[in-house]
Order: C-alpha cells, then sequence, then structure tokens
C-alpha cells in the first residue's frame, strides 16, 4: 500500500517485504535480531518491517536501510551495505541546462584520420533547489557555454552516448565550491572529466591523451554509466 513505501519509494523496486523474517538472523545496520524492532525506530509505526534485497537476498529492517540511505548517498540508487550490490541508477543535481553536440571536420591531436564530435553544454546563474548545499540562495556559472572535444572513432561516439546518460541523469555538473577559483555556489565538473582544449594539453584538459577515453569510461562507470544502459 502506499503506507508501506511512503518515503522510500526509491525502495519500491529493489526490495520485497518478508512476512516470516529468519529469527536466528540479525539485522546487519543495528545489530538487533530481525524479529526485533529496529534499532533506528523504536516505537514507530514499521518498526519491525524486513525487507529483502531482491537481487543478493540480504535482510534489513526496512527503518535501517531507510536511514542508512537518508545518511548517506539519497540519490536514487541503494547499496547493499553487506555486499555492495548496486541497485537503481544514480542520479545528481546537475541544474537544468542544455547539452547539444555537433561533428567538425578536424582532428584532435593524437587522433588524426578522425574527425571531431564537439560537445557544448549552457548552464545559466539561478537559484538553487532543495537538492543543492544552499537552498533559496544564487549559484553562479561560470566559463558557460563548456566546450568539450571527443574524438569521432568508434570508442569517442560510445563515451559520447554515455555522457548524454550521465547528463540526463544530472551526473555532468554540480553546485559547489571551484577547486580552481575557490569560488562557492557555483557550477562545477562532477567527477567526469572532459577535455575542454582541442589543440594542445598542457593543462591536462587537452589532447593529445590516449588514455583519455579509457579513463572517461572508467569515471562513468562509477557513476554506475554504462555500455548496458546503451542497450536498454
Ligand atoms: P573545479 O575547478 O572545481 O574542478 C572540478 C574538476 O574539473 C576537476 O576534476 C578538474 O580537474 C576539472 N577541471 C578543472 N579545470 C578544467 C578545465 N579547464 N577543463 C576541464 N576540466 C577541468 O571545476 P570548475 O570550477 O567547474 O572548472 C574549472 C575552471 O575551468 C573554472 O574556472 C571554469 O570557469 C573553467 N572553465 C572554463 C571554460 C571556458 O570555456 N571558458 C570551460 C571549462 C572550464
Amino acid at each position: 500500500s502506499s503506507g508501506t513505501w511512503a518515503g522510500c519509494e526509491v525502495f519500491e523496486n529493489y526490495v520485497s517485504i518478508l512476512d516470516n523474517p529468519p529469527d536466528d538472523e540479525d539485522c546487519c545496520i543495528c545489530c538487533e535480531k530481525l524479529t526485533h524492532a529496529s534499532g533506528y525506530g523504536e516505537g514507530k509505526k514499521d518498526e519491525k518491517v524486513v525487507f529483502k534485497l531482491n537481487r543478493c537476498s540480504h535482510m534489513f529492517h526496512k527503518l535501517c536501510i531507510l536511514a542508512m540511505y537518508e545518511s548517506t548517498t539519497k540519490n536514487g540508487s541503494v547499496q547493499c551495505p553487506t555486499c555492495k550490490t548496486i541497485y537503481g541508477e544514480k542520479h545528481g543535481n546537475c541544474p537544468d541546462g542544455v547539452m547539444e553536440y555537433l561533428t567538425v571536420p578536424h582532428s584532435l591531436p593524437g587522433n588524426e584520420g578522425h574527425q571531431t564530435k564537439v560537445i557544448i553544454y549552457h548552464i545559466s546563474p539561478g537559484i538553487q533547489g532543495p537538492e543543492h548545499p544552499h537552498p533559496g540562495k544564487r549559484f553562479s556559472c561560470r566559463g558557460f557555454p563548456r566546450v568539450c572535444y571527443i574524438p569521432d572513432n568508434d570508442k569517442g561516439r560510445k563515451v559520447l552516448k554515455l555522457l548524454t546518460v550521465a547528463w540526463r541523469r544530472r551526473l555532468t555538473f554540480t553546485i559547489g565550491q571551484s577547486s580552481t577559483t575557490g569560488e562557492s555556489d557555483t557550477v562545477t565538473w562532477n567527477e567526469i572529466h572532459h577535455k575542454t582544449e582541442s589543440g594542445r594539453n598542457d593543462s591536462g584538459h587537452g589532447y593529445p591523451d590516449d588514455k583519455y577515453l579509457d579513463n572517461v569510461l572508467m569515471e562513468l562507470s562509477v557513476q554506475g554509466v554504462t555500455e548496458a544502459d546503451l542497450s536498454s
């Protein structure tokens, strides 16, 4: 019923409710028996509800796993505290904007013979929402539109598709303090590196860099964006 899932809709697709939890197992979050009340909610409604994660089958009190989610990721994905299996899609808090891309007939250094995909991100200053560090306060945007470059080869085209998945999940930028400028409440890159220079690589943000596509594929996978997202 809506009562059961209210406030924990994120779990609805990943768990089942266990009607008869085993009486010889503990909840590894609160260390109480599964058949006893959650250490996180004694006296609360649902204190004895037990969730079983549906791929790894690990079991926890509903109130315990909810407390864990609220105090950690709170981003739409859930990680089993016992075996680290990840459920769901991680979503970020990138402000609204536009991602566009085009193909240009020039080669990046180290990628001779291939054209280039140019990605352009547009974000405008605004007011922070509840998902940002200072809700209600303004945020700034420096250096937008930000223009990025990817070689137009098979791996580069795959990276571009995955970057569009990351953008849809609001993972590309976040709001915080820029480590380059020190400014707070500003839009910054968020753990997925982009190449913002096309002609040289003095800054580390340009070409040539023959490791770049593999590195960014790794960074995308850390955010939960993988090739599996392209088939669905
Ligand atoms: P930041 O300094 O907080 O760093 C976050 C991440 O972005 C780090 O991983 C860092 O290595 C990476 N990063 C830093 N400078 C980068 C760059 N020039 N290109 C690509 N990645 C970079 O991040 P931030 O505040 O978002 O960006 C860093 C600076 O780069 C800012 O001052 C921004 O204005 C500037 N920038 C300007 C343009 C432009 O077209 N004028 C484009 C991109 C970035």
